[in-house]
């Protein structure tokens, strides 16, 4: 339908200021860089889809610049002259000129998404399905500093009644320092709240096999991603010793890495991103696989603004898997409003929006105000 036809595409980039220095194991960062990407249509339609990392390309390998020069150069070609409605052939067509480069990949797609759904006036879930949910939990990250400032931050998160379970970083710090931070936390916060840790793939087998045993005994619910995300074989150890949950992070960008772990029986929860793994399709071709293996997935974050985080919710509520809540704090953590209204959170969690494509709208005096140039 001509209509739908894309004529312009659009990148900028933001930096979204934060309420408080976010810190990794390996990185830190006090703004949030942000790709947006805008595909707008002959009927006067603009979608919008985000590509964002958390803070630099140390947790992959791509960062907003990469983003940026990958989907202007590459990908817009591809675009152009198209319909939103032709989604599985354009994602052909680009992975024919692109490959990896999932993050910028999911910017496009996204939009391409959120264009079409508008154009149909419908929210972005129906294309995914429908909702299986309306809201999710929201759990809140914790960095990589002393224990007192976690706890100090922790229990200030509690009183708002918008978290029930942290996460905290680890693989800053030397493992017996790092193991003593968690057990004081731990201490403080287990039977209050759900402590969950991850540690970025900073250990090796024998250091998690040593260590994390301990953190299990101290409470701590969940271990996140101890090992590079290669060493499946690592994962599956660790999971097999351990009597808690392990997920799987950097392991899993793809469906076949999906399968991957469930064949080797890796992890028992799934951390999906649509900003990982190319977008809401490939998500929810995660969430498929998780479901014929019955492991739960839980809709986890690269500190997306309002934008990724909407399109990670849209894809956590039509998924049925998506069933162990999600850390869609993004928003919450930047200190400036993106949107026009805000996205709702309230004790249920994080709401899905029901206005047409992803339900929410961008502010442009914000892109203005924080716009790279
Ligand atoms: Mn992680």
């Amino acid at each position: 339908m001509s209509e739908m036809r894309i004529d312009r595409v659009e990148t900028v980039i933001v930096d979204i200021p934060l309420r408080r220095p976010h810190r990794f194991a390996r990185a830190r960062m006090d703004a949030q860089p942000v790709l947006y990407v805008f595909v707008r249509t002959a009927g006067g339609i603009t979608g919008v889809g985000e590509g964002v990392v958390p803070g630099g390309p140390w947790w992959a390998g791509e960062s907003v610049e990469t983003m940026q020069v990958i989907v202007e150069r590459y990908i817009v070609p591809v675009l152009l002259g198209r319909g939103v409605d032709e989604i599985p052939r354009i994602l052909r067509d680009i992975s024919d000129v692109v490959a990896a480069n999932l993050f910028a990949k999911t910017a496009v797609e996204v939009a391409l998404h959120d264009a079409w759904a508008r154009h149909l006036e419908v929210p972005l879930h129906t294309l995914l399905g429908g909702a299986a949910r309306t809201s999710v939990a929201v759990t809140w990250a914790l960095g990589t500093e002393p224990a007192p400032v976690v706890v100090e931050e922790a229990l200030g998160k509690l009183d708002t009644g918008l978290h029930r379970s942290f996460k905290l970083k680890m693989g800053a710090h030397e493992p017996t320092d790092d193991i003593a931070r968690i057990e004081a936390v731990a201490e403080k916060l287990a039977g209050v709240a759900g402590i969950r840790v991850d540690l970025n793939a900073r250990w090796d087998r024998l250091t998690s096999l040593t260590h994390l045993p301990r953190l299990a005994e101290a409470g701590v619910e969940m271990v996140e991603q101890p090992v590079p995300g290669h060493d499946i074989s690592s994962l599956a150890a660790i999971s097999a010793a351990l009597p808690i949950p392990v997920m799987a992070d950097e392991s899993l960008h793809t469906p076949a890495d999906a399968l991957r772990l469930v064949t080797a029986g890796a992890a028992a929860i799934f951390a999906v991103k649509t900003t990982k793994s190319g977008g809401l399709r490939a998500s929810r071709g995660i969430a498929e696989v998780a479901a014929a293996a019955g492991v739960p997935c839980y809709a986890a974050t690269s500190i997306e603004s309002p934008i990724g985080t909407a399109a990670s919710l849209h894809f956590a509520c039509s998924s049925p898997a998506a069933d162990w809540g999600s850390e869609l704090f993004g928003p919450l953590l930047m200190a400036a409003e993106m949107l026009v209204a805000p996205l709702v959170y309230d004790t249920d969690g994080l709401h899905l929006p029901d206005g047409p494509g992803l339900g929410v709208e961008l502010d442009p005096a914000r892109i203005r105000e924080f716009r790279r140039d």
